[in-house]
C-alpha cells in the first residue's frame, strides 16, 4: 500500500521532491500540496492531488499520512509543531528552524510525543561517497581524525534573494551537519574569517572561511563560496593520524577538445546530490510508513542551528562557543563532549 504524502511549499526544491516522489520512487502517492502562492501549488500538483488552502488544512486532512515541508525556514516551526500535534511523520527541508528557541520548542514537543516523527533534509548523509568516507573513518584504520577540510562552492545564488547572512545561516548548516556526522562529534565553538571579497557578488560577503572546533579537539575548516561561476563543487578531506581519506571527484564523462582533457562539473545541488536525495526519501518512506523517522533528527537540526547562530555572532571576530543542552534519550546516546 502506498504512503499518502502532502507537500508544503512548491518552490524549487518542493517541485524537485514532487518529481522524485511521483516519478522516481515507489510506495508513495502525493495526495496534497499547498503553497502561499495557490497558483504555484496548483501548477505543481500531480493530477490526483488536492490543493489545500493552508498548511494546517493539509496536515490535518485524513487523506494525508505523512508530510514533506519545503517552505522557507521561518515557516518551519509552526508547520512542524502542527505535524507533531497530529502525530504525523514529517520530512522537513533544512534548516529545521531559524532560532535556538524554536528548535527547543520543536524538540520539547517531539520528546513529549515520545517517538521520533521529524527527519531533517541533510541529504549529504545519504550520499554514497560520504557514506564510504565515514566507513573508512569509523573503521579506525587511519587512526583518529585530526582535521577535516570541507569545501562548499556554488556557481551562483539568486540575486537579491540571497543575503550576506545566508552563507552562515543557510549554507553552512550542511557542512556543520556533515562534520558532526562524519566525525561522530559535536561542534563546541566557531570562528569566522572574511577574506578579500569576490567582485562577482556585489555587496555579498563572499567567500567566507569558517573554523569549527569539535568537542574531540578536531578542527574543521569550511570554505563557503557562493558565486564561484564554474559550477557546484563539494569537497571533503579528513586528515587522520596515519592517512588521509577524501571524497572522490564525481565520476563524469571525460571531455577532450582543443582546451585539453576535462571532466564536467555539476551545475547545482540537484545534479550533484540527485542520488542522495532519492536515497534520503527511500529511507524516509520506510520509516514514515512505520509512523516514525530516521537519519538526521530534530537534535541534529538543533545542533546545526546553534552553529549557524554562533557563526553569525563570530563574523565580527573572535571565538564563539556553543553550549548544547543535555541530549534527550529519544535522539540516542549522548555524544562525548570532553576534549582529549
Ligand atoms: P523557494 O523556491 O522559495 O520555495 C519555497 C516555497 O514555499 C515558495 O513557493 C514559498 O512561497 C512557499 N512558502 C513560504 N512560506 C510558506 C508557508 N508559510 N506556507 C506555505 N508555503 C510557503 O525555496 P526553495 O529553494 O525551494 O527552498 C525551500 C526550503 O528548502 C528552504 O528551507 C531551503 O533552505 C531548503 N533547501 C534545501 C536544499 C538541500 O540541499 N537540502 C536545497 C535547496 C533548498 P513564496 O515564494 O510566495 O514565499
Amino acid at each position: 500500500m502506498s504512503l499518502k504524502v502532502g507537500i508544503i511549499g512548491t518552490g524549487m526544491i518542493g517541485q524537485d521532491h514532487i518529481r522524485r516522489l511521483t516519478k522516481v520512487l515507489s510506495g508513495v502517492e502525493v495526495v496534497g500540496v499547498t503553497d502561499i502562492d495557490q497558483a504555484r501549488a496548483a501548477a505543481a500538483a500531480p493530477e490526483v492531488a488536492e490543493v489545500f488552502a493552508t498548511p494546517t488544512a493539509l496536515i490535518s486532512s485524513e487523506k494525508v499520512q505523512a508530510v514533506v515541508i519545503c517552505s522557507w525556514g521561518p515557516a518551519h516551526e509552526e508547520q512542524l509543531l502542527t505535524c507533531i500535534a497530529a502525530g504525523k511523520p514529517v520530512f522537513c527541508e533544512k534548516p529545521l528552524v531559524t532560532s535556538e528557541a524554536a528548535a527547543l520548542r520543536v524538540m520539547e514537543a517531539e520528546v513529549a510525543f515520545g517517538r521520533r516523527l521529524v527527519q531533517v533534509g541533510f541529504m549529504r548523509r545519504f550520499d554514497a561517497d560520504y557514506r564510504r568516507l565515514k566507513a573508512v573513518i569509523d573503521s579506525g584504520r587511519l587512526g583518529a581524525p585530526l582535521l577535516f577540510h570541507s569545501v562548499h562552492r556554488n556557481a551562483s545564488v539568486p540575486e537579491g534573494l540571497y543575503t550576506s547572512e545566508m552563507p552562515l545561516n543557510d549554507t553552512l548548516v550542511h557542512d556543520a551537519d556533515i562534520a558532526r556526522w562524519l566525525l561522530s562529534d559535536e561542534v563546541t565553538g566557531v570562528e569566522v574569517r572574511v577574506p578579500r571579497r569576490s567582485s562577482r557578488g556585489g555587496e555579498l560577503r563572499d567567500p567566507i572561511f569558517v573554523l569549527l572546533h569539535m568537542a574531540s579537539g578536531v578542527l574543521v575548516d569550511v570554505e563557503i563560496s557562493v558565486n564561484i561561476a564554474y559550477g557546484y563543487d563539494i569537497r571533503g578531506e579528513v586528515s587522520c593520524e596515519t592517512g588521509v581519506a577524501a571524497l572522490p571527484n564525481r565520476p563524469a564523462t571525460l571531455i577532450s577538445d582543443s582546451n585539453g582533457i576535462r571532466q564536467a562539473i555539476p551545475e547545482d545541488w540537484r545534479e550533484r546530490f540527485i542520488e542522495a536525495y532519492d536515497q534520503e526519501f527511500r529511507e524516509w518512506l520506510v520509516a514514515a510508513a512505520a509512523g516514525t523517522a530516521t537519519g538526521p533528527s530534530t537534535w541534529d537540526g538543533y545542533a546545526a542551528t546553534l552553529v549557524a547562530d554562533a557563526a553569525l555572532r563570530a563574523v565580527s571576530g573572535g571565538f564563539e562557543s556553543i553550549n548544547l543542552i543535555a541530549k534527550p534519550s529519544l535522539y540516542g546516546p549522548p555524544t562525548a563532549m570532553a576534549a582529549e
